[in-house]
């Protein structure tokens, strides 16, 4: 398709060009980790889908799982009435789970699910006599989803600039320090601490009980793999124990998997008060969130209902949608059978290794890499951003679909990606950075 295709006017992308309007990069087919353009030519998919697919593109079991699905149910609505299927998921997410964590809400991305989750958390302080805390502590390079309270609680300059004034009392703590296009979070041993200590300098200034929730990523993603550093997530924790502020894993990137563990709460052995999740929930088959909220929280605001009362005053036409449901089962089957988390665990130390590797390149400025996910920061050239943008386009030309946030290559293989696929991958990204 080219711009004279009168086809390719209508559609408005997510976050495209002027670039991408005269020649945008179609993909048309997939299967296992490859895609393929409207030219038939072959593209190694380094980036699961976006996050989202880590059991590979195409899987059967799902296909068969959704279209079974439609022809036995294919809607329902989800307030007052209920769906096998979302029974089922809601307790199989429960024993996957950390502990405590075994009250499930469904919703139809991660934009829905923070917002659901930011909700659940001014509720439950409503219900129990503490309605003036609602204030949100976010971070700075936080992503938590374009709706209003997602962007609003994250951290991307771009995102929130753009629109104006957003949810009111919402304040950022630092994530990291960026110095010459390097991102260095919490350095020296007490650096996670001393970054995390924001939300006591927060409290300090608004006081705890004007606060509802503090909202992170165990480690960002859209904004360039930024790992916490030691002791960070386990203040935080601290922190809100101390002041009755739930915390908040927002877990669309790093939940199934991605870091070689279930949850990436399980990781770094913090466990959160609320969990979103999405993506990888349907192996990227179907849209489908999640939000896991602690028993006794929703315990909390059932039992203030009273036997008659509705008990939340939210939710989505597609809330729990069968055949997203049937397509969550089927993707977890997966994920046990293949033993798909174990996979990814065993392949990381090797991923990591290529990630690291990449630092013998003079153009490369830093690696970073947790589990699955890796990032590779280039050195700008001229405006920030502008070197990135060109690697990801002459990626796709070369046959490799990569994610990239300014100057920052992004690395999420799938699960069953091989060791020879990853060598493709890296020795595509250097190939790519040799033409540039
Ligand atoms: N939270 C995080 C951490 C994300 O990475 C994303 C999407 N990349 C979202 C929320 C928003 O999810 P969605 O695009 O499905 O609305």
């Amino acid at each position: 398709a080219r711009s004279n295709d009168p086809l390719i006017h209508h559609w408005m992308p997510f976050t495209a060009n002027k670039q991408f309007h005269e020649a945008p990069r179609i993909i048309a087919r997939a299967e296992g980790v490859h895609y393929w353009n409207t030219s038939g030519e072959k593209l190694l998919d380094a980036v699961s889908g976006l996050y989202t697919t880590p059991a590979g593109h195409g899987r059967r079991e799902i296909r068969e799982a959704v279209s079974r699905q439609l022809e036995e149910l294919d809607y329902a609505p989800p307030f007052q009435y209920g769906v096998p299927g979302a029974f089922r998921l809601a307790h199989e997410l429960a024993q996957m789970l950390p502990a405590g964590l075994n009250r499930v809400f469904f919703a139809g991305g991660g934009s829905e699910a923070v917002e659901s989750a930011l909700k659940v958390a001014i509720q439950y302080h409503r219900v129990r006599g503490q309605g003036q805390r609602q204030r949100f502590v976010g971070r700075a390079r936080g992503y938590h989803g374009v709706n209003f309270a997602g962007w609003s609680v994250g951290g991307m300059v771009k995102n929130r600039d753009a629109f104006g004034l957003g949810l009111p009392g919402v304040s950022h703590m630092r994530h990291t320090h960026i110095e010459a296009n390097r991102f260095t979070m919490g350095q020296g041993e007490h650096g996670g601490i001393d970054l995390a200590d924001d939300l006591q300098r927060m409290i300090d200034l608004y006081g705890a009980d004007t606060i509802a929730a503090c909202i992170v990523e165990p480690i960002a993603g859209s904004t360039g793999i930024l790992v916490p550093p030691q002791g960070y997530l386990e203040r935080l924790r601290a922190i809100c124990d101390k002041h009755g502020i739930l915390l908040i894993f927002d877990e669309v990137i790093c939940g199934f998997g991605r870091t070689g563990h279930a949850f990436a709460a399980d990781a770094f052995g913090v466990t959160p008060d609320m969990m979103t999740m999405a993506k990888a929930i349907t192996n990227g088959n179907i849209p489908m969130a999640a939000i896991a909220v602690r028993e006794d929280i929703q315990q909390t605001i059932l039992d203030a209902a009273g036997p008659d009362a509705i008990e939340f005053f939210h939710g989505y036409t597609y809330s729990g949608h069968p055949v997203a449901c049937a397509a969550a089962l089927a993707t977890l089957k997966i994920y046990r059978d293949d033993d798909l988390f174990g996979r990814a665990a065993a392949l990381a130390p090797k991923f990591l290794e290529r990630i690291a590797g990449m630092r013998d390149l003079s153009m490369v400025i830093d690696t970073r890499g947790y589990g699955l996910l890796g990032a590779v920061d280039l050195a700008a050239d001229g405006t920030p951003g502008k070197r990135g943008f060109a690697i990801l386009r002459k990626a796709f030309e070369h046959g490799l679909v990569l994610r990239v946030t300014g100057d920052t290559v992004i690395f999420s293989p799938m699960f069953i990606t091989t060791e020879d696929q990853l060598d493709e991958m890296f020795d595509g990204l250097r190939a790519v950075l040799k033409t540039v």
